[in-house]
C-alpha cells in the first residue's frame, strides 16, 4: 500500500484532496495520511471536532526518559479566491521546479515532508524518545482543530515542536499571538424622528472605537517581534436610517508579542470600554517565542545551515500557527516554524511550491528526528 513515493509525489497526492476551508472536510485526506502512518508502524488516532473535520495524531517510539519530538501541520487550505487560476488547483501540475496547487506552499508540501521524514525513521524509533505527528483540521480562519485537540487527551506530551508552515526552510523562532473579540453595545430602539425616546447603540460603539484607536499597550518593543498591534476590522449596527439603532458591534484583532498577558490585557480593555460593552472573545492564542540561544534551537540552526548555506538568525513569522494552541498542552516545549512552502505564496492565486525545497525539507526533518532521538 505504501509503495515508494518521493516528497513531490506525496505532495501531489495530498493536493488532490479538496480540503478548502470552509467547508474543510479534511476526513478523506486525514484518513489517507493516517493510513500511510499506520503502514509505516505508527500508532494512529483520529479526532473529529465536527462531522468530517478530522485531525490525525500518529506516534512512534517513546521512552519515559525524554518526551518525543512533535512535527505538526494542517491539512486544510484556504479558498481559491475570486481570481481565475491558470493552473488546476487540485492536480499538482508541475512546471520546472514549481509544483502548483491550492495548499502547495500552505502547507501540503510541509505535511508531505513530515510524513516522509516519519517514514524514513519509523523502523528505528523503538526504544527512543520517538516522534508525535499532529496533522490538524481547520487551521485556516481560527486554528479550531488544534484548539479542540488541545482539549482532548490525545496529544500526550512533546519535548520540542516543529511547525511545518511555509518558511522556505528557514527556521523561525516564533510568531505573534492573537486576541480577537467582538464587543456588542445595546441601546433602545425608537423612531428616527424622535431620537430622544431611544438610546443609540451606534454612538456607544463609535465612542468605544475612538478609545481603542488611542489605546496604548504600554509594553516595550520585543527585540525580534516588534510591537503589538490593534485593528478594528468590523463595525455593524442599525437596521434603517429612520430608526434609533438598539444594537451595534465591533470586531477587534489584536496581535501580541511574547511576554504579554492576554487576561490582563483583556481586563484593561474591559475597564476602558466600560460595563456596557459585552465582549465575546473568539480567538485567544499566546505569542510563540523560543529563546534562540537555547540548546535545541542552536542545533536546529546548525542542521538548517547546511541547506541554507548560512547560519540562520533569530526571526519570527508574521502569521499565526497551531503552535499557539498545541503549546497549551506541550507547555514550555521549544518551538520552531520551519517548512518548505514559500510564505509569500500562501493564500495566493496560482500558489506553488519549489519541489527542490520539499525534498530539502524531508532531509531537514529527518536530521531533526535523528538529532532528537540520538539515532
Ligand atoms: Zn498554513
Amino acid at each position: 500500500m505504501t509503495g515508494d513515493r518521493d516528497a513531490v509525489a506525496l505532495t501531489r497526492e495530498l493536493l488532490r484532496f479538496d480540503t478548502v476551508n470552509p467547508p474543510g472536510q479534511e476526513r478523506a485526506c486525514a484518513r489517507h495520511a493516517g493510513a500511510l502512518l499506520e503502514g509505516w508502524g505508527f500508532r494512529v488516532d483520529y479526532h473529529e471536532y465536527a462531522e468530517g473535520r478530522t485531525s490525525v495524531v500518529g506516534r512512534a517510539g517513546g521512552s519515559d526518559a525524554k518526551a518525543p519530538l512533535c512535527l505538526t501541520g494542517h491539512i486544510d487550505t484556504v479558498a481559491l479566491g475570486t481570481a481565475a487560476w491558470t493552473r488546476d488547483p487540485f492536480s499538482g501540475e508541475a512546471d520546472g521546479d514549481r509544483l502548483y496547487g491550492r495548499g502547495s506552499s500552505d502547507m501540503k508540501a510541509g505535511v508531505a515532508a513530515i510524513l516522509l521524514a516519519a517514514k524514513g525513521v519509523a523502523a528505528k524509533l523503538a526504544g527512543t524518545p520517538g516522534v508525535v505527528i499532529v496533522l490538524t483540521a481547520a487551521e485556516e480562519g481560527g486554528c479550531i482543530g488544534s484548539q479542540h485537540l488541545a482539549r482532548t487527551q490525545l496529544l500526550g506530551r512533546a519535548g520540542a515542536m516543529v511547525v511545518g508552515e511555509p518558511t522556505s526552510n528557514y527556521p523561525l523562532v516564533g510568531h505573534k499571538g492573537s486576541l480577537k473579540f467582538h464587543a456588542r453595545f445595546r441601546g433602545v430602539s425608537a423612531h428616527g424622528s424622535m431620537p430622544e425616546l431611544g438610546v443609540n447603540a451606534i454612538y456607544k460603539a463609535a465612542k468605544a472605537v475612538s478609545k481603542l484607536e488611542s489605546f496604548e499597550f504600554g509594553v516595550k518593543p520585543h527585540a525580534v517581534m516588534g510591537v503589538p498591534t490593534m485593528n478594528v476590522g468590523t463595525f455593524e449596527g442599525g437596521q434603517g436610517v429612520n430608526m434609533v439603532p438598539d444594537e451595534a458591534s465591533i470586531g477587534v484583532d489584536i496581535r501580541t508579542v511574547a511576554g504579554m498577558d492576554h487576561a490582563a490585557l483583556l481586563s484593561r480593555l474591559k475597564n476602558l470600554l466600560g460595563r456596557e460593552a459585552e465582549l465575546d472573545v473568539f480567538s485567544d492564542m499566546n505569542a510563540v517565542w523560543t529563546e534562540p540561544g537555547g540548546e535545541w534551537v542552536q542545533r536546529v540552526f546548525e542542521i538548517c545551515r547546511g541547506q541554507l548555506g548560512a547560519r540562520p538568525e533569530p526571526r519570527t513569522a508574521t502569521y499565526n500557527t497551531d503552535a499557539g494552541n498545541l503549546l497549551k498542552v506541550y507547555a514550555g516545549a521549544p518551538t520552531v516554524v520551519l517548512g518548505p512552502g514559500e510564505a509569500k505564496l500562501a493564500h495566493q492565486t496560482d500558489e506553488y511550491v519549489s519541489m527542490e525545497r520539499i525534498r530539502q525539507s524531508v532531509a531537514i526533518y529527518e536530521a531533526l528526528i535523528h538529532d532528537w532521538c540520538s539515532l
